[in-house]
This record gives structure tokens, C-alpha cells and sequence, in this order.
């Protein structure tokens, strides 16, 4: 049985959509499990004036879809849940929102635990962090932790004074910053592959790999999510955090051990070589490009809530380079984009082809470089591709996949990302969440690229469901490789 965490659980924007779709169904399954039991309250706020038993209502409604509910489990899992009108603006509200969370704490044995989770447009967060301070809202006897959903800023400047109103109130340890690709199975796993495998973990450098590739690739369009998405664009919304993350834990040293701290300190070892660009480099190294239309779907520009003339990028390629001496000269090629031919995560490590090979005076023309593959999603799991020979007389080459998924009951029996982050948020375990260090270097890379777009560059247009556009096949042919075939391979 899991261990049963204490806490008053506070959700600033009890009303949104992210609390409605993501974290009653994740909270749900934490008191399913037994990780949430007796001796938790949750407190849902926003303005609107509901009631409990109203809200109980929405926390019902919102697991209509959930797996593994009855009605008996969903009524005392609801039952927890209490609403209190708030205006996070407003300061007195926050006396009201103390003493209810006193009374809770009383009322369900919470042991003085509160976790702050603010689920709120992020111009809230500092508002909301300053007055949790001011107004006492902080329990003397147990601990205080806040968890901010993404996105943390939208350039260096706005992430760097977020993160002050945030730390004037809240440590460095009682911050969990949210980037949801680290609750990922796959992602996580990133770490058992690299570091338990004598078959990868010597090799896993610039002598033996050529390029790293990492694809983000949606189906669906913006959805109904265009008025902050023509604020942000693929840019911030993907690559300044899940991407960058990702590069983090395909590419950082091994940690000395595997504790939150050891784990952040080899991922901002790796961000302090992310170096920082001049704008000529990023020009050269990155591309974005937008959807249009199809027969049957809109294009970007024809989106409701979007500029006719949007210059918003909803794709996304670059090249990385590290100047860190493991990864001198193997380029981290990323794109990610929307409305592209099918959804896929997927990490492609490149090995570098033997500086002599035997059968090429032969013809060994259909033998390649090695490959793995990691699925991050919708498949989980890895492909390892090896040379052999075909059966038959003749010497021929040819690429064998040894290929492992993990299976669809295995998948959908697994916690979803929501409920792994906050469970490790209430046991106190940072390591999957992002801190300031690793923020503070992505945007300031970021930001270069975003300003060498603004200064003028060109926007490539590419058809809704296709691979995206031509510029990002050729910016890797400019320098020699080409994409993993994401788009064509059934693997
Ligand atoms: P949302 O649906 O617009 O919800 C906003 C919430 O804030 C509502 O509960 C709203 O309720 C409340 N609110 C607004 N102004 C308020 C005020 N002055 N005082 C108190 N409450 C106020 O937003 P969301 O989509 O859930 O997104 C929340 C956060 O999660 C954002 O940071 C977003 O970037 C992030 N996020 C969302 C998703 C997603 O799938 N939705 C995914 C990743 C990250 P009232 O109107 O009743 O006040």
C-alpha cells in the first residue's frame, strides 16, 4: 500500500480547465492508490461564487471519464473538496482562505501541510506568492510547497522577475515548478536506459554519436487554445521548456547519485554549456513555419482568435550545439510543430559508422549506422537497430530493429503524468521539476532565437497534416544528415 500523505491542498483557479481535465482526475487517482486517504483536504478557489456541494458536482463530472471509478469511491474522494470564492487580487480574501485551511487542517489531521498549487494565468503567480507571504498563509508547524504550472515567463526578463516575487516569499526547495514532460514515463526512463546499460552507458558521447534528434510532433491543431498561443507560439510553448528538458536528460553526466539534488546539479552542469548565441547563429540554426490549411481543416491564420496575419510560429526546427567537451560537435537536431502528419515523441540517438569496415569492399551498401530510438509517446518504449546479413548465399547487409513497447494495458494502468508530479510534490521529491538555474539559461538561449525571428526571418509555410516545411529537411542536408523517419516508419 502507498504511503499515506497529510496535506491541505489549496488549487488557485479551482474552476479552470487544467484543474478540471488534469489534476482532480490525477488527485483522484492519488486517493485510489492510497497516497491520499484521511488526512487530506483540498481547497478549490476562483471568483465565481460556488458552493461545496457545487463543486463537488464539477469534481464529480470531471472524472466522468476516469478509469476505475464507482460511485462510492468518487462520493468520499469528493467529499474532501471545499470551495471558497477568492480574488487572489484581493488580500483579504486571503484571511479567509487561511483560516479555512486551519480549520481543515484541524478538521482532517493535515499536520500542518500545505501545498500551493497555482493553476492560474502566470501574471497571478507572484501576486499570489506575495500575498500566501504577507498574509500568513504559511503553516509554522509542517512543511510549505508550491507548485507553478508552465509557462514560467515568456522571456528571461519576465521568468527572472516572476522568479524574485516568487522567491521573496518561497526557497528554492519549497518550488516546484511544473514542465508536465517530466511526469512522462518514457522521459523518466530516459535515466534507467542511460545509466543502468554497460552497452550504452561508455558510449554514450561524441566518439560514438554522430547527432541526437528530438521530435515533438502534434496532430491536432491550436484548439481552442489560440489567444495564448498567439502570445507564445511553438517557441516558448514547446521548446524553451519540454524540449530543453529533454536535451537535459539525453545529454547531462551522470549524476553521482540518484537524489534530487545530485540529479539537478548534472542538469544545470549540462544548461551552464548551453552557450549563448549570437544572432547570426541563430538565424542559421533555426527555422519556423506555420501551418495552413487542408480540405478538411483550417489553417492557422483562419483560426478563431488568430491575426489574419499572424506571424505566430506554430513549427518549430533547430540545431543545438553544446559546448560542453562530451558533446563537442554532435548536433541535438529538435523540431516540433502542430497540425503535422501524425502525434509522435520520439528521441533518435545516431551512432557514428566504424572508421573501417570489412564488407564495404563487398558492397555493404544496406548496412547503416546504428540507431535507438526512443518512444516517448503515443508508443513507449525503444528500437535498437543492428547490422546483419540477409539469410541467404550471397553476402548481403542489411538493418535488423530489435524493438521492445511497452504494452497498451501496461500504458494505460500507469499514473499519467499529473499524478506522478503531484505525488512527488507531496512526498517532498523535487527531481522531476524544473528550477530556476535550468530556467534562467533556456530562456536566455531562447531569447536570441526568438529576437533573430523578430528582427525578420522567414516563416515557412507547410500543409496541415505533412512533415512540415522543406527549410527544416534541408537545414539538416546542409550539414550533412537527415531526419529519423518519423513520418514514414510504422515502428
Ligand atoms: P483557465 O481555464 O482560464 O482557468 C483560470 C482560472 O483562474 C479559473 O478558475 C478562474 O476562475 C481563475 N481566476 C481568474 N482570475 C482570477 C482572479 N482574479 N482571482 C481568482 N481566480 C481567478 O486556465 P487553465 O487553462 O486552467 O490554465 C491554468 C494554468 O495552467 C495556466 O498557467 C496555463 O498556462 C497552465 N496550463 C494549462 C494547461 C491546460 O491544458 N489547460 C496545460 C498546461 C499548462 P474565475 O473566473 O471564477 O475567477
Amino acid at each position: 500500500m502507498a504511503k499515506e500523505q497529510a496535506s491541505i491542498i489549496t488549487i488557485f483557479g479551482g474552476s479552470g480547465d487544467l484543474a478540471r481535465r488534469k489534476l482532480y482526475p490525477a488527485l483522484y487517482q492519488l486517493f485510489r492508490r492510497g497516497v491520499l486517504r484521511d488526512h487530506f483536504a483540498v481547497i478549490g478557489t476562483a471568483r465565481r461564487p460556488w458552493s461545496d456541494e457545487y463543486y463537488r458536482d464539477i469534481i464529480r463530472e470531471s472524472l466522468q471519464d476516469e478509469p476505475n471509478t464507482d460511485d462510492e469511491t468518487v462520493s468520499a474522494f469528493a467529499g474532501h473538496f471545499y470551495y471558497q470564492s477568492h480574488d487572489v487580487t484581493d488580500a483579504d480574501h486571503y484571511i479567509t482562505l487561511k483560516n479555512l485551511s486551519q480549520k481543515l487542517d484541524d478538521q482532517y489531521g493535515a499536520q500542518g501541510n500545505r501545498l500551493f498549487y497555482m493553476a492560474m494565468a502566470p501574471r497571478f503567480f507572484g501576486t499570489i506568492a506575495s500575498h500566501i507571504r504577507s498574509e500568513n498563509l504559511l503553516s509554522k508547524k509542517g512543511y510549505n510547497r508550491l507548485v507553478i504550472e508552465k509557462p514560467f515567463g515568456r522571456d528571461f526578463k519576465t521568468a527572472q522577475d516572476l522568479n524574485e516575487s516568487i522567491s521573496a516569499a518561497f526557497n528554492e526547495d519549497q518550488v516546484y515548478r511544473i514542465d508536465h514532460y517530466l511526469g512522462k514515463e518514457m522521459v523518466q526512463g530516459l535515466l534507467a536506459l542511460r545509466f543502468t546499460n554497460p552497452l550504452l552507458t561508455p558510449i554514450w558521447n561524441k566518439d560514438y554519436i554522430s547527432d541526437i534528434q528530438i521530435t515533438l510532433a502534434e496532430k491536432v491543431g491550436v484548439e481552442e487554445r489560440a489567444g495564448y498561443y498567439e502570445t507564445a507560439g511553438a517557441l516558448r510553448d514547446m521548446v524553451q521548456n519540454h524540449i530543453m528538458q529533454l536535451i537535459a536528460y539525453v545529454a547531462m553526466e551522470q549524476p553521482a547519485s540518484f537524489t534530487p539534488e545530485e540529479v539537478h546539479a548534472s542538469k544545470n552542469k549540462l544548461f551552464s554549456h548551453l552557450p549563448v548565441l549570437t544572432e547570426e547563429e541563430a538565424q542559421k540554426n533555426w527555422i519556423r513555419g506555420q501551418y495552413l490549411a487542408s480540405s478538411t481543416q483550417k489553417g492557422y491564420r483562419q483560426e478563431d482568435n488568430v491575426d489574419p496575419k499572424s506571424d505566430t510560429e506554430t513549427y518549430v526546427a533547430g540545431r543545438v550545439d553544446l559546448d560542453d567537451p562530451r558533446w563537442v560537435g554532435v548536433p541535438f537536431f529538435i523540431r516540433t510543430g502542430k497540425r503535422l502528419a501524425k502525434k509522435a515523441t520520439e528521441i533518435a540517438i545516431n551512432f557514428k559508422p566504424l572508421a573501417h569496415n570489412i564488407f564495404d569492399a563487398v558492397g555493404s551498401k544496406d548496412a547503416r549506422v546504428n540507431r535507438l530510438t526512443v518512444y516517448v509517446e503515443p508508443e513507449q518504449g525503444y528500437t535498437l537497430t543492428l547490422n546483419g546479413k540477409t539469410i541467404g548465399a550471397d553476402y548481403d547487409l542489411r538493418q535488423n530493429p530489435l524493438s521492445f513497447r511497452y504494452s497498451q494495458d501496461v500504458i494505460n494502468a500507469a499514473p499519467e503524468a499529473y499524478e506522478r508530479l503531484i505525488r512527488d510534490a507531496l512526498r517532498g521529491d523535487q527531481t522531476n521539476f524544473t528550477r530556476w538555474p535550468e530556467q534562467e539559461a533556456t530562456w536566455q538561449y531562447i531569447d536570441v532565437v526568438r529576437k533573430a525571428w523578430d528582427d525578420g526571418a522567414d516563416l515557412a509555410m507547410y500543409n496541415s497534416g505533412s512533415h512540415g516545411p522543406a527549410a527544416a529537411d534541408k537545414l539538416l542536408e546542409r550539414d550533412g544528415y537527415s531526419w529519423a523517419e518519423t513520418f514514414t516508419n510504422e515502428n
